[in-house]
């Protein structure tokens, strides 16, 4: 939603916003959900039990396809074609890809509009972003096919807990759905078109939470989809209660899910948690299936390498800088994208019999949890989304060592201006309410741990309960 409709829908009541929300779904349903997804998702189902060999092959007459797409007709990958004289007949499988170099996130922002395919129209696209918590945020054009793709491999994953389209579902990510500004219940609105109960992330105090689980009750969910972080404050909140709320599985994604945030989830729903990991590159989408011994990684979404600092292959089994290939936006193919996520490929098969390799942990940033004055827990993925725009910060980190106040520390670019830091703080206050002050303080560069780990939010400041 833009700045403005997000003013609007602030002010409108209640069923006025459940009618916005529900007409989203709408809108939604009919992108996503029509015969074609329903018939990539019959395949898709097909394929992840075939054996890795098919896979390969399918992969590589993708790819082949794909590459010879790019080579002649997306300008950023014709000059490099011309410039190493590659030709799309040099691509017969995918271990012809190293043949190709890697584009690091610097090389997209540099080459963006260049890596668009000729006679492609933006406005029909969608602009999808990365948050750069970790470095400067990123834009990408996703394509339709990439679109509906992206939700095939996501129902695929949810089929591995039972849920089907239809189920009633909760949903308690980062949707700004319910005004910080609200003092009172609802602190949920329900989406019709979809089934689906949104939750705000941004109400989770202790005096709220007793009416969330008195609404899951009424609205009688059999699945939620969350972050690892809002999750678990939910659910610590119910096992504080010594109750559970039974639900058929719970969906996690965005941040790395912790073994004690799996431990106490599962003990206040009762179900089995699907932990999934995607990039906004749409490159890449690794699933958890009921096995949980690692996340496979979807094969027909994507080509993952693992390379060394050297940007060779690493050995099966080894540690290595993810770089990926994503199979299906044509739009902006992305070939060979070397992604800040390090981790190991190739051991043992999974035991429910997918073609599928197993990833195994993802070690990216640990995460951590605001909490505000008034005893709201804020989950570090909601506070990505107002860095999403902010093009001219080339780092950034969020420390909070006292409830009333966070500083944000951030590396500018030489573009950065004031306008900048009105549009940050805004996004953050609509976020942590009045009863926050946010400082900037601007630095050259932002330490890392003694582990050499970096962890984007760091707050000291201990949860209520
Ligand atoms: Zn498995």
């Amino acid at each position: 939603m833009n700045a403005t409709l997000q003013k609007i829908y602030a002010k409108v009541p209640v069923p006025v916003q459940e009618w916005a929300v529900t007409l989203r779904g709408l809108q939604i349903r009919r992108q996503r959900y029509g015969k074609e997804f329903r018939r990539l998702l019959d395949e898709g189902l097909t394929r992840e039990r075939q054996s890795e060999g098919q896979i390969r092959q399918w992969q590589s007459e993708q790819l082949q396809r794909l590459v010879a797409h790019a080579l002649t007709q997306v300008p950023y990958y014709r000059e490099i074609a011309e410039r190493l004289h590659l030709a799309p007949g040099d691509f017969r499988s995918v271990a012809d890809l190293p043949k190709l170099p890697i584009l690091t996130r610097d090389g997209v922002r540099r080459n963006f509009a260049r890596l668009v395919a000729d006679g492609v129209n933006p406005k029909q696209l969608w602009l999808g972003h990365t948050s750069g918590t970790t470095g400067s945020p990123l834009e990408f054009y996703w394509d339709n096919p990439v679109v509906v793709m992206t939700n095939v491999v996501l129902w695929r994953h949810r089929a591995c807990a039972g849920f089907k389209i239809g189920d009633p579902f909760l949903k308690l990510t980062g949707n700004v759905i319910v005004p910080l500004a609200q003092k009172t219940p609802p602190y949920w609105r329900y989406n019709r078109a979809l089934n689906q109960l949104f939750l705000s992330a941004f109400h989770l105090s202790e005096d709220a939470l007793p009416h969330y689980v008195e609404a899951i009750r009424r609205f009688g969910p059999r699945f939620m989809d969350a972050y690892p972080s809002t999750a678990y404050v939910l659910a610590r909140y119910v096992v504080s209660r010594k109750e559970t709320i039974p639900l058929r599985g719970v969906f996690t994604s965005s941040e790395t899910l912790l073994p004690q945030q799996r431990e106490i989830i599962e003990q206040a729903f009762a179900c089995e948690v699907f932990d999934y990991y995607g990039l906004a590159e749409r490159t890449v989408f690794a699933t958890e299936c009921e096995k949980h011994a690692g996340h496979h990684v979807n094969m027909d979404y994507g080509i993952t390498e693992l390379v060394d600092a050297d940007g060779n292959h690493v050995a099966p089994g080894e540690m290595g800088r993810a770089v990926t290939t994503g199979l299906h936006n044509w739009a902006m193919p992305l070939l060979r994208y070397e992604t800040s996520d390090v981790t190991a490929l190739g051991g043992a098969p999974c035991a429910c019999g997918r073609g599928f390799p197993l990833m195994t942990a993802v070690t990216t940033k640990a995460e951590d949890i605001v909490v505000t004055p008034d005893g709201r827990h804020i989950s570090s993925s909601t506070l990505t989304h107002p860095f999403k725009p902010m093009h001219n910060i080339r780092e950034s980190q969020i420390v909070q060592s006292e409830p009333d106040r966070i500083v944000v520390k951030i590396v500018p670019r030489p573009e950065y201006t004031d306008e900048d830091t009105k549009q940050l703080v805004t996004g953050l206050q609509e976020r942590l309410g009045d009863g926050v002050r946010v400082d900037l303080e601007f630095l050259s560069e932002i330490p890392r741990e003694r582990s050499g780990k970096f962890r984007w939010v760091v707050s000291r400041v201990p949860l209520r309960f």
